[in-house]
């Protein structure tokens, strides 16, 4: 009933950027509703992207260490197997309990919850197609545009989730299949493919760029991409799929090199296409009210997240930058607090970036080609997994931390690192950059021993004087 009184703050999407800014805009005593089509919430992240991601990623990774690293730490077993329907429902029970304590969270900050397909009708107000088949007009002075974003499709090939997949697709295959085609080499391509490859398919990733994640430092990707050959993932570089054929058994791919010549098939049981993700705004009535949105399909903002039209804001991946999680979150944070007539900011060079393979990679701040583009003198301090007790000690010792430092005043401008748990260790570094810490300050900061950590600190020291332990 509250849904057609005017609301102070209303959410369209109900993802990590759009329940998050509603949370928040209630506990800021601001009267709230989010809209949701889905039927659930958290949006890509918590349905079909992070968290199921990671659930697939962590089983995959203890059936992997059971087959491949256990013997060595002297725990055996005669018979190992994988129950995939299993696997799926410890995935699915995972997700259904994370979305559904965000509305329990809803219901504890008193958001709004409607269910249902939004579309603007006038800048304050959002037309609501509700699961249970009713319309209702939700009123707001002002409206959160925060729908996220979509599958990327690539010309000529057909997603049917069957043969033909998406991540999302990849994330519910009731078969592993032979051999698995991963189109795109960026974050998602490569932790699916991680996940099926562990469980026993054969991987191929077909990559156009010269590069994997081509936003990682190159030094980092080199020995990144030598990790998962050794994982036996495949990578096929500097090539484009021209045709896919999908008459028979399987799937038969019709490649070419990027820069032309001859074609070459590759035969598939199942292909993933992950070549990127779009923003989401169909059906929306951006028309409608006059939103702007750029070549992409983005809808630019500025600094205070206010889309072209007054009253109107966007956050989250269906505006530039970082089409990330904990990014959207921030936005979702910062918009509100605008709203609110408070400071809002959020400085999208110190997102920090994860891949959550084995080991995982995670970055913040700049890398070396970007330092050396910026034409400042810096100075590289590393240190390698090899050398730091606590990765010997569990035997997981691959990787390296690399921290770029400007060499006049040793502040850091870029912290990258490999390691079985990168995505943790690099939080520190995020906290560093935030302060504008010089590596000095990361070397002088006691660290717990024998932790991974140390790493850390160690190639602080490295960076402006030398490490101990290398
Ligand atoms: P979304 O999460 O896309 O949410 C938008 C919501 O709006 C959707 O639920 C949609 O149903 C709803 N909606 C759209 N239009 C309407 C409408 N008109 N009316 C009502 N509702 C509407 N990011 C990370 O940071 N870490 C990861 O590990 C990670 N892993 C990923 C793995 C995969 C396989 C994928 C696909 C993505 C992953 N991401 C990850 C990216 C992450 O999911 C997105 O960056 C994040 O979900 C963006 O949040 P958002 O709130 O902007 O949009």
């Amino acid at each position: 009933a509250a849904a057609t009184d005017e609301n102070d703050v209303v959410v369209i999407g109900g993802g990590p950027g759009g329940y998050v800014a509603a949370i928040k805009a209630a506990q800021m005593g601001l009267k709230t509703t989010c809209i949701e089509k889905r039927g659930t919430l958290g949006g890509t992240c918590l349905n079909v992207g992070c968290i199921p991601s990671k659930a697939l990623l962590h089983s995959s990774h203890m059936y992997h260490e059971a087959k491949h690293a256990f013997a060595s730490h002297g725990v055996k077993f005669s018979q190992l197997e994988i129950d995939l329907a299993a696997m799926m429902a410890q995935k699915d029970k995972a997700v259904s309990g994370l979305t559904r304590g965000i509305e329990g969270l809803f219901k504890k900050n008193k958001v709004n919850y409607v269910k249902g397909f939004g579309k603007f009708v006038s800048p304050s107000e959002v037309s609501v197609d509700t699961l249970e088949g009713e319309n209702t007009v939700v009123k707001g002075k002002h409206i959160i545009i925060a729908t996220g974003s979509d599958v990327k499709s690539l010309p000529g090939v057909t997603i049917d989730e069957k043969k033909i997949v998406s991540s999302t697709g990849a994330l519910a295959l009731s078969e592993i299949p032979k051999k698995l085609v991963v189109i795109g080499a960026g974050y998602i391509g490569l932790e699916m493919g991680s996940v099926w490859g562990r469980l026993g398919s054969e991987v191929t990733v077909v990559e156009f760029a010269p590069e994997i994640v081509p936003t990682m430092d190159g030094e980092v990707r080199k020995q990144f991409q030598r990790m998962l050959e050794k994982q036996k993932m495949k990578f096929m570089l500097k090539t484009k799929v021209v045709g896919v054929d999908t008459s028979g058994d399987g799937v038969k791919l019709t490649l070419e090199p990027a820069a032309g010549g001859d074609q070459t098939t590759l035969e598939a049981d199942v292909v993933l296409v992950s070549a990127g993700r779009v923003p989401y705004t169909s059906g929306l009535g951006l028309e409608t009210i006059g939103v702007e949105t750029d070549k992409a399909g983005r809808i630019p903002v500025d600094k205070h997240f206010k889309t072209n039209v007054s009253g109107v804001y966007a956050i989250g991946d269906v505006i530039p930058g970082p089409m990330l999680a904990h990014k959207a979150e921030e936005d979702g944070v910062a918009c509100v607090e605008i709203i609110a007539g408070k400071e809002g900011h959020v400085d999208y060079d110190l997102v920090p970036g994860v891949v959550y393979t084995h080991p995982e990679v995670a970055s913040v701040g700049k890398t070396e080609e970007q330092v050396k583009a910026l034409g400042v003198s810096y100075r590289v301090g590393k240190f390698p997994f090899m050398a730091n007790s606590r990765a010997k000690a569990i035997d997981d010792a691959d990787g390296l931390v690399k921290i770029l430092a400007e060499k006049e005043t040793d502040k850091i401008l870029g912290v990258h690192i490999m390691a079985p748990n990168a995505g943790e260790l690099i939080h520190e570094a995020v906290l560093a950059l935030h302060y504008g810490a010089s590596s000095e300050d990361i070397a002088r900061t006691c660290h717990a021993h024998p932790t991974m950590s140390e790493a850390v600190k160690e190639a602080a020291m490295a960076t402006y004087d030398k490490p101990i332990h290398m």
